[in-house]
């Protein structure tokens, strides 16, 4: 209990500049790989605390890695910075109301994750000095978590390869140990080619692309029934061919994303989307170029470090919410619907108390919970399958807030979010306390990992050949 308490002092007594950190990089919302000016205000951060910098990590203009100690196991703090079209919004109003028209906006919080990380990784190496301990701390700057893939592409350049256990967390309602459940997830363009041709005078010359993805959806949809329940399959045409009816549409575009629930099946589920691709082409007489665009594997959980993190929850009890945050949340909770905010509840493995707006208590552990978690898809997967990963769920928002909402940008600089943020850094940096303390725990972690990939190890879900979409914000 000694270092943990002291752990907690040391993150209280910077806490004010990581604050300023978050609050800063919250009015500066950038889009993926655009992070610039949030990734330069971390990476001033880290050069202020003493850290060595890397830039340009896996050769992503804002992908960064800050390292203090020399020997001794490596822990790692993930964070991200990235923010989201269209969802501008201002702070501490229950109301939505855009700082700039369509602009950008911290729908999903990374301000506030990139902040805590650093904030842990900073009071970890303040302990590491104060107590002369032999261990090594890194803080990760991962751009992109939003549909860019960053982590995964950081994994596959060996960013982490000699890390022993990676420690993150994502801002939502709840405060607890988050459960390792999400889909892998791949972004794949199928771009057909037929011939052009006017569709009255000369249609028995045109081979049309759009035809080709028609088919190919129809068969998609008719594979939906022997595909795991758990899988996922989502389509949106980016070229449809052009608008004018009479032409034989000769190139056409559509994006497909494929979910499963493990890496492996998501695998064999995208070779069957492939045949079906290939099939409408031959029955179109087009032809079709297929290209990956990103993926991300499913969060690998680690019974071990859940176990630490869980510890450190319970010690630390519940974020320290006063009126005025409950009041604020409150306003919030008017604009969502009852079923959000009580679907909300039943996540958690709270039995529903309804009556609370932000979360008073601490989740109770993975195992204890029922009701189903929430299905996404995340990039730190990847890393979970390399490195034993655990993720926190900090408690920053009112309950039933929707993930990239406008209500999520408006609390993101909210007392409640900093007192959110604070929390859930003493959590981490206490977690990292630990497993320095207990090497057997460490040593745990590792063999847990080992056992979970032992039949179906880690494979890059991103094609070598495929480079970070670094233009991808402006359309590329
Ligand atoms: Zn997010």
């Amino acid at each position: 209990m000694r270092n943990t308490e002291e752990i907690w002092h040391l993150v209280d007594a910077k806490k004010d500049a990581f604050i300023e950190l978050s609050d800063r990089v919250w009015g500066m919302p950038e889009l993926l790989y655009t992070e610039f000016r949030s990734c330069a205000e971390h990476v001033d951060m880290l050069e202020k605390q003493g850290f060595r910098v890397t830039k340009e990590v896996a050769g992503i203009p804002t992908a960064i890695m800050g390292e203090a100690g020399d020997e001794g196991p490596v822990i790692a703090f993930l964070g991200e910075y990235d923010a989201l079209p269209g969802l501008s919004q201002e702070a501490g109003v229950a109301e939505p109301r855009p700082v700039e028209a369509g602009g950008h906006g911290h729908g999903c919080g990374h301000n506030l994750l990139g902040a805590a990380a650093l904030l842990a990784a900073t009071a970890l190496k303040d302990h590491l000095e104060k107590n002369g301990l032999k261990a090594r701390v890194r803080y990760y700057g991962c751009p992109a978590e939003e549909g860019g893939a960053a982590k995964t592409f950081m994994v596959r350049a060996g960013a982490f390869k000699d890390v022993d256990a990676a420690i993150t967390w994502h801002p939502f309602a709840w405060a607890g140990v988050q459960e390792a459940d999400s889909l892998a997830m791949t972004r794949i363009d199928f771009s057909f080619t037929g011939r052009s041709s006017h569709a009255a005078a000369a249609p028995h010359l045109g081979r049309s692309a759009l035809d080709a993805i028609e088919l190919m959806n129809v068969g998609v949809n008719y594979m939906r029934e022997h595909m795991p329940s758990d899988a996922r399959i989502h389509y949106a045409y980016l070229n449809a061919g052009g608008i004018a009816p009479n032409v034989v549409q000769g190139e056409a575009k559509v994006r497909y994303a494929v979910r499963a629930h493990t890496l492996h099946e998501m695998f064999a589920l995208i070779e069957r989307v492939k045949k079906i691709a290939q099939g409408a082409a031959l029955m179109t007489e087009t032809s079709v170029d297929i290209k990956v665009l990103s993926a991300t594997a499913n969060l690998m959980g680690n019974g071990p470090l859940e176990q630490a993190m869980q510890n450190n929850f319970d010690r630390l009890g519940p974020v320290p919410f006063d009126d005025a945050d409950r009041e604020f949340a409150r306003k919030i909770q008017a604009t969502l619907t009852p079923q959000a905010i009580s679907s909300n509840y039943n996540r958690s493995g709270f039995r529903p108390r309804t009556d609370e707006a932000l979360c008073e208590g601490i989740q109770p552990p993975i195992a204890e919970r029922t009701g189903t978690p929430m299905l996404g898809s995340t990039d730190v997967g990847d890393v979970s399958w390399v490195v034993p990963t655990v993720q926190a769920s900090g408690a920053t928002l009112a309950v039933g807030t929707p993930a990239h909402s406008w209500q999520w940008t408006a609390q993101g600089k909210m007392p409640a979010a900093h007192k959110g943020m604070v929390h859930v850094a003493k959590v981490m940096a206490g977690t990292a306390v630990d497993l320095i303390d207990q090497p057997e725990v460490l040593a745990a972690a590792k063999a847990d990992l080992a056992a979970r990939t032992a039949a179906t190890p880690y494979v890059c879900p991103i094609p070598e050949d495929v480079a970070p979409p670094l233009k991808m914000a402006a359309g590329g």
